[in-house]
């Protein structure tokens, strides 16, 4: 229905806001310092972002600390909160145009996409903890006669969410939704690559009715905003999701300052394995290249090892390769690009050196496109399938974040659930069977957060996402995750007098 010209149209005319939101409006950094923010489809500048320092945290964490303390959002009542956040969450519905927009100029993915999935996520998060906020209740213990003891929760204070540039809106959201819903005061700091939607968002939220510094966005370089934030004495609780060694940061970072309590959501590089009894190749085949090429591969649990049984493996390989020829780039706001533009300069470098180290190990390509393909002046990759024997390959050990899978083939159960396990992360693990036995069985070996059972990625915001082992800890969505966001406490209520 819509054309890439509709999208260009619409594009020109957009304002773009790069100040950050501090206590209850716009602020330009401690002395008016700024990053370039880039449109990744074709290197263009879109506007100058806050870049924001030390100070501005302090200021931005004093007014957090202010508004707890004032208690017009953390004490009012659940139900007046749940109305708030119902509004916040309208708003970002008629706003859906310009948020997915904003989503796809600033970091290159799919304005399909952006429109389909990350703008309706964003959304029903916010109304899923509008909801849950509601059903939350507390406990009273079964201490005998004389004494009454309660368990009740309690908001953590000032929470501060650093998030990354794969899915901006909706990875903001999984923290920032339950943390409002439980009455903190959250800080955001988005990646500097992809700032202007959490900008826009915080202008949202005070217009639906969000007090003063109870939801701030201070845009701004890792190791100054995002260091400062993990530093600060007076934040309660650090919630991340980025690289694996970024939230080893963050654990230092509490270590050294208040022991804040930090929540991790960080990398992966999950198996996907498909056995020869399954009789559903052609799905497996079209799910494990979405699995990897969605998203130009910047998706956390995109199945980037493939590990297929002996007796399919030819055969899986050509359905494969069919599948992935779908997945060529093409300009973000064209609707019917399926793959878009790689977030910037460094992570284009990252993944074709990524490559070539992989095929200098002994990688055999399989793709019969261009290896690495550029677009005008934007950062473009083709997807890629390599070959490989066993684990020892760096494409079958290493994140790469980009559109590149690793494929290796397998003789028994035994061996591919070993294969699989033999990875620092434990975010997502896929597995394609029609035999219920083995699929019950080899969920249950597979070290990782999210298993698929012939499905891959498969999400709703009342289920747990998050990982194991270097992928993280703690989990995004679901109910679960207020449990992050409060504190519990017991009070014992002697009655013998
Ligand atoms: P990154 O770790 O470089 O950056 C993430 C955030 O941390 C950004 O806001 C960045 O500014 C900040 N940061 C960077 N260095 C910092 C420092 N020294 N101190 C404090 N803050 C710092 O990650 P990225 O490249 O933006 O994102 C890609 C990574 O995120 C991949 O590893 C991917 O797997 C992971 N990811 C994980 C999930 C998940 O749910 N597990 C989801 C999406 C992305």
């Amino acid at each position: 229905m819509s054309t890439l010209e509709f999208w260009q149209q619409k594009a020109a005319a957009l304002n773009f806001e790069g100040r950050a939101w501090i206590g209850d409006g716009y602020s330009t950094a401690e002395q008016g310092r700024t990053l370039p923010c880039i449109n990744p489809a074709n290197g263009d500048k879109l506007t100058d972002i806050a870049d924001c320092s030390e100070a501005d945290v302090d200021r931005a964490v004093g007014l957090a600390r202010a508004a707890f303390k004032r208690g017009d959002w953390s004490q009012r009542t659940p139900a007046e909160r749940r109305a708030v956040l119902e509004r916040f969450a309208d708003l970002v519905a008629e706003h859906t145009e310009e948020l997915a927009l904003l989503e796809t100029l600033d970091m290159g993915k799919p304005i399909g996409d952006s429109l389909a999935f990350d703008l309706p996520q964003t959304e029903h998060c916010l109304r899923f903890y509008a909801g849950a906020l509601e059903t939350q209740t507390d406990e009273i213990l079964p201490t005998g006669k004389n004494v009454l003891a309660t368990v009740t929760r309690e908001p953590v204070g000032v929470v501060a969410a650093v998030v990354p540039w794969n899915f901006p809106l909706m990875i903001t959201c999984w923290k920032l939704a339950p943390a409002l819903a439980c009455g903190n005061s959250v800080i955001v700091k988005p990646a500097e690559q992809s700032s202007l939607s959490a900008i826009r968002l915080a202008a949202l939220a005070a217009e639906a009715g969000i007090p003063a510094g109870v939801f701030q966005v201070l845009p701004g370089q890792g190791r100054i905003t995002g260091q400062a934030l993990g530093l600060h004495m007076d934040i309660d609780c650090l919630t991340f999701t980025g690289s694996t060694l970024t939230g080893k940061r963050f654990m230092a970072y509490a270590a050294q300052s208040n022991l804040k309590r930090v929540w991790l959501e960080c990398g992966g590089k999950s198996p996907q394995i498909v056995f020869a009894d399954s009789q559903q190749l052609e799905r497996a085949a079209a799910c494990a290249a979405a699995a990897i090429f969605v998203n130009q591969g910047e998706v956390c649990i995109a199945a980037s090892r493939l590990y297929v049984e002996d007796a399919i493996y030819d055969e899986f390989v050509q359905l494969l390769l069919e599948q992935a020829r779908q997945y060529q780039p093409g300009a973000p706001l064209d609707p019917a690009s399926r793959a878009g533009a790689m977030v910037d300069q460094l992570q284009f470098d990252r993944v074709v050196s990524g490559v070539k180290d992989a095929v200098a190990a002994g990688a055999r390509t399989l793709t019969d496109t261009a290896l690495i393909g550029t677009q005008g002046a934007g950062w473009y990759l083709n997807p890629t399938i390599l070959e490989c024997d066993d684990n020892s390959n760096p494409v079958m050990r290493e994140e790469l974040f980009g559109p590149v899978l690793g494929v290796c083939r397998f003789h028994s159960e035994e061996e591919v659930v070993a294969l699989a396990n033999d990875s620092d992360y434990g975010l997502g693990a896929g597995l394609w069977t029609d035999n219920l036995g083995r699929a019950h069985r080899v969920s249950h070996q597979l070290q990782a957060g999210m298993v698929w059972v012939n499905s891959y990625a498969d999400g709703d915001i009342t289920v747990p996402f998050g990982g194991r082992k270097q992928s993280g800890f703690g989990r995004d969505k679901s109910i679960h995750a207020m449990d992050k966001y409060s504190d519990l406490k017991s009070t014992w209520i002697d009655l013998s007098h």
